[in-house]
């Protein structure tokens, strides 16, 4: 590009005043002119496009319904060894009183903390949140996955299920430890494979006391794929490159899915909620089948309205088929900062009722700048009332055995 060329161009761009000193090409910001070309180079990171749709924008501030948000993190284990959270001690993430302000905004009748660990910290637990606001907060025990490799587990964990449930948890929650993280000598050794025998009396237990198991196992397909530019989520494993679970001596999805399959299929009478959409969102016929073969099994949508928005025939369909077996959920952190589509904000929530109660078009599936789980945005399917209400409040209150 001439010297002349180059002004004109950057004037109509806005980047320099008009009659201003030329810049030099490194002073231009993220558009780079290589010599010659005349085309300007952007990184992929600096791209941030605004829709010129005009299209309806429906603010929906409160759910039309009562909410229970079946999947929140108010407490972690404070200790994890590769990947598998150890010990009993938690690490408190919120206080009631620093949660209950954004959930009387929202109509969230009701949070259920997942991570509510074991032993000690499950009691802790029970006692910050759900003791003093047993109309508000709920809690779920987890496996004590440094006894796994005890010759005694199985007996171990089911014992500590029924303390669990006398100490007020509601249901188990399951990480995606087991199958990718937790090993035979639980930081160390042969991957365990979620369907080990081991654990069946842990499934068991939960059958017995009416405590649904709240399970994620594996994660979106494309973290199984190499993080290259053929990738659709490459911006964000390359922002968290510990979230690919391509090669090593990771199972594959398919893997993954069918041993969570088989633990579904010998504890039928055990409730058994598939997180993230069963985690195959992008899979629905997949997830739709499993449905159909497993009738213990519901799904949750947490994290997942990024996909199921950018395929919303599908999902209405979807939901029309299984309406009494969607639960809400968000995987909202508070005082997080690192997934915008997991911070517990307001307008997390309201990104999720506007998903299922309007028609709005082309809008972003988190509160971010660019979107973070791949760059595209999302449509809403407008659930009629009958459905809504099933999967805000009713299907989960049916779950976990409440009267609302
Ligand atoms: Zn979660």
């Amino acid at each position: 590009m001439g010297e002349m060329n180059r002004r004109r161009w950057l004037e109509r761009m806005g980047i320099i005043a008009a009659g201003s000193a030329l810049p030099t090409p490194n002073l231009v910001g993220q558009l780079k002119s290589p010599e010659g070309s005349g085309k300007m180079r952007l990184d992929l990171s600096e791209f941030q496009p605004k829709s010129m749709l005009h299209v309806p924008e429906t603010k929906v501030e409160r759910s039309k319904y009562p909410v229970i948000d079946i999947h929140t993190h108010l407490s972690i284990r404070a200790k994890s060894v590769n990947g598998v959270g150890v010990g009993e001690k938690l690490e408190f993430l919120a206080t009631p009183e620093s949660v209950l302000p954004v959930m009387d905004r929202k109509n969230i009748k009701i949070m259920v903390n997942l991570t509510g660990g074991s032993g000690k910290g499950l009691e802790e637990a029970v006692q910050r949140f759900q003791q003093p606001h047993l109309d508000r907060f709920l809690t779920f025990t987890e496996p004590s996955w440094d006894h796994s490799n005890q010759p005694d587990y199985g007996k171990f964990q089911a014992d500590e299920i029924e303390r669990a449930h006398k100490a007020g948890a509601r249901g188990l929650k399951v990480l995606k430890t087991l199958g990718l993280y937790l090993r035979e000598n639980v930081s160390e050794g042969r991957l365990v494979k979620i369907d080990d025998p081991r654990f069946d009396s842990m499934w068991d237990a939960c059958g017995s006391l009416g405590m649904p198991v709240a399970i994620h196992v594996s994660d979106p397909e494309a973290f199984f794929l190499p993080t290259d530019r053929f990738n659709e989520r490459f911006e964000e494993l390359n922002n968290h490159p510990d979230w690919s679970f391509h090669g090593h001596d990771f199972p594959s999805n398919a893997e993954i899915m069918e041993a969570r399959n088989r633990v579904f299929a010998r504890h039928p009478k055990t409730q058994f909620i598939a997180l993230h959409v069963g985690n195959d969102a992008e899979n629905l016929p997949y997830v739709s089948e499993c449905m159909d073969r497993f009738p213990n099994m519901s799904v949750e949508l947490a994290a997942r309205v990024g996909e199921l928005g950018r395929q919303p025939r599908m999902s209405r369909k979807f939901f029309e088929k299984y309406q009494d077996r969607i639960v809400f959920g968000t995987d909202a952190v508070p005082n997080g900062t690192d997934t915008p589509q997991q911070i517990f904000v307001d307008q997390l929530y309201e990104i999720y009722y506007r998903f299922l109660e309007t028609e709005d078009e082309y809008f972003d599936y988190a509160p971010a700048p660019v979107p973070p789980q791949g760059r595209w945005r999302i449509y809403g399917i407008g659930l009629p009332d009958e459905i809504l209400k099933k999967v805000y409040y009713q299907n989960a209150a049916r779950l976990l055995k409440l009267q609302m």
